[in-house]
């Protein structure tokens, strides 16, 4: 038999923490549960899930659909495109079955790559060495979640870029909806035509758009802020989230500063580390932008957004020593006057 192999390329960058990663979790899980009813895509089926950050992890291997289960989408810092392209073409290299004189390999693998922002590392290189070898062997589907992205950037290397409009949860039903027929399809496609030329499901263009040519591109500024704490408890990691409001109304046009306001704090697991090229970037966002403050998401601590010395982020209570989980240092924190700049994640 031969395989069908799908991957999923899937940003999990820090503005994707909270809503949109969940969305993401639920709507793999939903997919997986679709195909297993489909005979045609319990045939031919393989799925693989590789996630990126400042770096690429594969989370599942090329799995058959019945062995399949869906797994906890993790969440690092930064967006590196390039790194994770070539992850995955070391990854079509060792995973893929050739056709050779006396057989037949695997039909032509499609690829979904789903990122809600722009690349923070350098990408002509693993876009060059894409253009060249893999390009053709493969049906690349690249979906921006959101308007914030830039699509030119994904035109260059592949034709197949859609933009998911919303990133409510009815868009993002939808949205898996459209993949899932779109598998199905395609499936169909190779065992009953033999042909592994991309049949994507008819595009409902209430949520999805589909970008014909380079376009002269407003990006909307969906733009995040997103700080990293550390739980002085439990110390779990966490992140605090945080949305421009520049744009929204016309309030911001007297508004020069930009400001943010609190979206909600999150925990989130060591995979961050792991997935992070550098999470201290040296870009600043000063306190005063900022609207809201959490609580500790980890423990319930009533600050969940206070500055050590080391210029890390904790969460403080009211015990009369609180004691620094990135420094190990202790001291009595005060709740007062000024503005500080913190270390901001570049998502
Ligand atoms: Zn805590
Ligand atoms: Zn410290």
């Amino acid at each position: 038999m031969r395989r069908l192999p799908i991957y999923f390329l899937i940003d999990v960058s820090e503005s994707m923490v909270g809503e949109p990663i969940e969305q993401v979790q639920n709507g793999i899980a939903t997919i997986i549960k679709e195909l297993r009813t489909d005979p045609y895509a319990l045939e031919t089926v393989y799925i693989s899930i590789i996630v990126f950050a400042g770096k690429a992890k594969e989370i599942v291997h090329l799995t058959e659909l019945y062995n399949f289960y869906p797994p906890k989408i993790p969440i690092g810092g930064g967006t590196s495109i390039g790194t994770a392209l070539n992850f995955l073409m070391d990854n079509l290299d060792r995973s893929i079955k050739k056709t050779t004189l006396d057989e037949k390999g695997d039909w032509k693998p499609i690829i979904f790559l789903f990122t809600d922002g722009n690349p923070t590392d350098r990408y002509e290189y693993s876009f060059d060495r894409w253009n060249n070898k893999y390009r053709n062997s493969t049906n690349l589907v690249a979906v921006t979640l959101g308007q914030g992205t830039d699509t030119n950037i994904l035109k260059r290397i592949t034709d197949n870029v859609l933009q998911l409009k919303n990133t409510d949860s009815e868009s993002f039903k939808a949205f898996f909806k459209w993949i899932t027929a779109s598998i199905k399809t395609s499936s169909i496609s190779v065992s009953e035509m033999h042909t592994d030329d991309l049949k994507l499901a008819p595009i409902d263009e209430d949520f999805l758009n589909k970008i014909e040519q380079e376009m002269n591109q407003q990006i909307i500024d969906d733009n995040y802020a997103v700080m990293l704490g550390k739980c002085q408890n439990t110390h779990r990691p966490y992140l605090m989230k945080y949305r421009s409001n520049k744009g929204s109304g016309s309030y911001s046009e007297y508004n020069i500063n930009k400001s943010y306001n609190l979206v909600g704090a999150y925990p989130i697991d060591e995979t961050y580390f792991e997935l992070s090229d550098i999470y201290q970037t040296g870009q600043t966002v000063n306190t005063a932008e900022l609207t809201g403050f959490p609580t500790c998401p980890c423990c319930g601590n009533q600050y969940g957004f206070s500055v050590c010395k080391c210029r890390n982020i904790m969460c403080v209570g009211n015990e009369e020593m609180s004691k620094c989980p990135w420094c190990n240092s202790e001291a009595q924190f005060g709740f007062a006057e000024g503005d500080s700049d913190i270390g901001r994640t570049r998502g």
